[in-house]
């Protein structure tokens, strides 16, 4: 059994659902304490049962200030420290150019972008040397896709932040990466994008050729790409995007 993780207290934002819910997984799995934030309850507690007993979960939405203080009070008064953040909670939604509203940018931005700031801002009183973050971008950091310009800008953000932050804690021995998932059909393609089941269908049978793999992704495939960012396997990758996209941003 895989004990890389142990002893280690983990925080996945938005870890509910998809790719945060199969890391919190893995890393339960590899041995690491594991709390978890949502923003549902009720879904926040299913994934609390399905994690397991290592796993806690704390309500909570990241782009709320409050919320985010709210969390790390939490784990400082259970844990005292902090040694991986994962700070996966996004959003996306389609608009094309013309008609972007205010609300459809705010939205996007005030959860991937602003909401990942100050998850990472307030974990660093918690964390010292030998922590590692990883931030949840997208291959659309550096893609063009119909209607997804708002989503797409705040995962380049990201990518951004990545690479500023990497400089801005030197020294210090907390690294900090992006992870850029390609195609990975999880529920937020239902509940975040609004797809259906035959639109998801049907954009997984046009976007597979642009894929060398020749299909699209799993979240474990993720959750292992993070685990590896999140582990001392990764001590001395920093400021970097690590690509997990079967290839499609590559060629
Ligand atoms: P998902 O919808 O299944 O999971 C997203 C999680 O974030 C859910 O638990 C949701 O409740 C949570 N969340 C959303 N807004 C939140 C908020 N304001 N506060 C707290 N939690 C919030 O989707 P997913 O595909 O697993 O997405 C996870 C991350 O991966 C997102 O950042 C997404 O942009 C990114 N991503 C996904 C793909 C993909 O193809 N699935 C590709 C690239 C990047």
């Amino acid at each position: 059994m895989n004990s890389q993780f142990d002893g280690k207290v983990a925080l996945i934002t938005g870890g509910s659902s998809g790719i945060g819910l199969a890391t919190a997984k893995l890393f339960a799995q590899r041995g690491a304490k594991v709390y978890i934030t949502g923003r549902r309850q009720k879904e926040l507690v299913e994934a609390v049962r399905d994690i397991g007993e290592s796993a806690t979960g704390i309500q909570g939405d990241v782009s709320v200030l409050a919320d985010i203080d709210r969390v790390y009070q939490t784990i400082k008064q259970e844990k005292g420290r902090l040694d991986i953040l994962f700070a996966n909670a996004g959003v996306g939604a389609f608009a094309p150019l013309g008609q972007i509203s205010e609300e459809h940018f705010d939205k996007q931005f005030d959860i991937n972008v602003k909401g990942t700031l100050f998850t990472v801002q307030g974990a660093l009183a918690l964390m010292s040397a030998g922590g590692s973050i990883i931030l949840n971008a997208s291959l659309v950091s550096i893609k063009g896709n119909p209607a997804f310009s708002v989503y797409s800008a705040t995962k380049a953000a990201l990518r951004s932040f990545a690479r500023n932050w990497a400089v801005d804690l030197q020294g210090k021995g907390i690294r900090v990466n992006a992870v850029s998932p390609g195609v990975v059909p999880t529920p937020g393609y239902h509940t975040s994008l609004g797809m259906t089941e035959q639109q998801l269908d049907d954009y997984i049978r046009s976007v597979t050729p642009a894929i060398p793999l020749g299909r699209t992704g799993t979240a474990d495939e993720i959750a292992k790409a993070v685990a590896f960012l999140a582990s001392d396997e990764s001590s001395f990758i920093t400021g970097i995007e690590l690509f997990v996209d079967g290839g499609q941003g590559q060629i």
